[in-house]
């Protein structure tokens, strides 16, 4: 079976933008299905000749009184579970938060080879604040753009390293 990469983080750090991207490099490279739709959880990805599975989650809510709530949280939990790597996504912007925090909880006790990508940085050899998710515990943050492509190519090769 092929490896499985999984999205996880709160929701609107970009992991749906990531995901696009990740799978979009296997689309440029084979041509074959062209219009796949862009919204499937599930999608297959190559980086440096290697194949794998990319799949994108709702993202890890924790409000009280969010009806859709533990829906996404067991989502991204089986995403995790059967995942071979786990991308973490958190938004360098907005810096750490509460919800990042419980989430690399969740990441740390399950034990499973972790990529934290800070994204929304455009500029990182100027802007050097995403350092500080290093005290989330999953090791160095690589600083990504996912809109506009930027360090992903340094996230894939950090990614397949660890397939
Ligand atoms: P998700 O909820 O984690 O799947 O996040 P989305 O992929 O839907 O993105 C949430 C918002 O962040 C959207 O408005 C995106 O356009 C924006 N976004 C995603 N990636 C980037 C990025 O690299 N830089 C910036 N500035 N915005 C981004
Ligand atoms: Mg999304």
């Amino acid at each position: 079976a092929r490896a499985i990469v999984a999205l996880v983080g709160r929701p609107n750090v970009g992991k749906s933008t990531l995901f696009n991207r990740m799978a979009g490099l296997r689309k440029a490279i084979v041509e074959d299905t062209p219009g796949v739709t862009r919204d499937r959880i599930y999608e297959q990805a190559e980086w440096a000749g290697r194949e794998f599975i990319v799949v994108d989650t709702g993202g890890i809510r924790f409000e009280e009184g969010d009806i859709l709530a533990p829906e996404v949280k067991k989502q991204s939990e089986l995403a995790i579970e059967e995942a071979d790597v786990i991308v973490m996504v958190v938004d360098a912007r907005e810096g750490v938060t509460p919800e990042d925090e419980m989430v690399a909880g969740i990441l740390r006790r399950a034990n499973k080879p972790v990529v934290l990508a800070a994204n929304k940085v455009e500029d990182f050899k100027k802007h050097l604040g995403y350092l500080d998710f290093y005290r989330l515990g999953l090791g160095e943050p690589i600083p990504v753009s996912a809109i506009h492509g930027m360090n992903t190519d340094e996230l894939l090769d950090a990614v397949i390293a660890l397939l």
